[in-house]
């Protein structure tokens, strides 16, 4: 194979187009690459000029550059390789690396043009930047999806420490308000109840069983109206930790059948309070104060939940594992939706009707049991009854 053979095989399966130009930009020859690229075949092109394959604005001033470059010599092109665009013949513009060289070929100048097509980089840059701009994107929104979630939060935080502060302010009110109105309460209560007695006295002559009846009304619900007080009163000292257990031996039995006599006085008509004692021991170490003021409380529950002729079972037991003090009714029990609010303040279920009380007592019960060191617990169905049952440890000194 000859040398001219040779070259011209090389160009004719050279990857990059070639194109030749003359002096006037005039095409001379074009390799299958190029017309591969451009659209064209070769005898559409050659002898055309090469502006043909460029788009504006390089297509009207190709011939002024040529001219140029051989006036002043000075290249922009030529030797120094640079990205275009080329146009195609369907019209569509595709990006390109030129490289022109200037050959002197048998005394005349050829202009040689390299063409290596940057479609495929291009693409894949714009891809990349296009992926880069999204990234970007979804990383500001983040942020400032954040920078939001971070002001709602401080916000929020904010909120919930001005309305805890005020809740606090406003608990102390109420207690202030409820010790102070209390304490008010008491002393017109206490002459209501001093003048009671006194009409009962004056009126023992007239023998008027109405005026005997109503007296003892009044009484009644001074009475009543003096544990509602002593309750506020209780609950606002318990609030405020003045209230201290005194601990000290005292005889569980003895104590619990004193309270039963002092209960079944006040039950409903044949209301029975059964009490009973397991174990052989009786004695505990305990706030016999705080103590009877729970049992009570838990008693008259029983009492003013259940009906007329029930039984009442009150029991104690000392054994191994403590000391066990349960108190059980068959009255109307606590609705289980309702139980998780057993303990709470003011809490009444929505089945007492308009048996009175003001939803105090086991809050009470519940602070006196934690300040005897002991847990409540109980059992209760809707009308089949409630079971109610402290636990103590024995502590030393039994
Ligand atoms: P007071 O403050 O006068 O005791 P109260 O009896 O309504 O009023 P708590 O003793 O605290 O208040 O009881 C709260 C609520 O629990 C009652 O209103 C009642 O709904 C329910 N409850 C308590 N003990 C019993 C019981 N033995 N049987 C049925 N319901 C009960
Ligand atoms: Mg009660």
């Amino acid at each position: 194979m000859n040398q001219s053979a040779l070259l011209t095989a090389i160009i004719d399966n050279a990857i990059d187009g070639i194109i030749n130009i003359n002096t006037n930009g005039i095409i001379e020859s074009i390799n299958p690459s190029a017309c591969q690229l451009f659209g064209y075949q070769p005898e559409e092109v050659i002898g055309e000029n090469i502006a043909l394959l460029m788009p504006e604005p390089d297509r009207s001033r190709h011939d002024a550059y040529l001219a140029r470059y051989q006036e002043t010599r000075e290249p922009h092109i030529i030797g120094k390789g640079r990205e275009v665009k080329g146009k195609k013949k369907d019209g569509s513009l595709f990006p390109f690396r030129l490289a022109v060289s200037e050959v002197q070929y048998q005394g005349r100048i050829i202009y040689n043009g390299f063409i290596h097509d940057l479609t495929r980089e291009k693409d894949a840059e714009s891809q990349l930047l296009q992926y880069t701009n999204k990234l970007e994107q979804l990383v500001a929104e983040r942020t400032s999806e954040l920078q939001s979630l971070v002001t709602q939060l401080q916000e929020a935080k904010e909120e919930v420490s001005h309305s805890l502060e005020k809740e606090k302010e406003l608990n102390q009110l109420k207690s202030r308000f409820v010790s102070m109105a209390s304490h008010e309460f008491r002393t017109p209560l206490s002459s209501i109840q001093l003048s009671a007695s006194l009409i009962d006295k004056y009126a023992s002559d007239y023998h008027n069983p109405n005026i005997t009846k109503h007296v003892s009304k009044i009484k009644i619900a001074i009475g009543n109206l003096t544990t509602i007080l002593n309750d506020f009163l209780s609950l606002e000292r318990l609030e405020a930790g003045v209230i201290k257990p005194q601990f000290q031996m005292m005889n569980l039995l003895k104590f619990s059948e004193e309270i039963t006599e002092e209960m079944q006085m006040v039950s409903k008509q044949n209301q029975n309070i059964i009490y009973q004692h397991t174990g052989t021991q009786s004695n505990i170490y305990t706030d016999s104060n705080l103590l009877k003021n729970t049992i009570i409380n838990l008693i008259s529950n029983a009492i003013k939940y259940s009906g007329e002729n029930t039984f009442i079972e009150f029991n104690t037991e000392i054994n191994q594992q403590g000391i066990f003090i349960t108190i059980k009714d068959n009255g109307i029990g606590i609705p289980l939706s309702e139980q998780k609010h057993l303990f709470e303040a003011f809490f009444r279920a929505h089945n007492t009707g308009d048996i009175p009380g003001t939803g105090l007592g086991l809050n009470i019960v519940d602070r006196y049991v934690k300040l005897l060191n002991g847990e409540v617990e109980f059992e209760s169905s809707e009308n089949k009854g409630t079971r109610f049952t402290l636990k103590f440890k024995q502590q030393d000194g039994k």
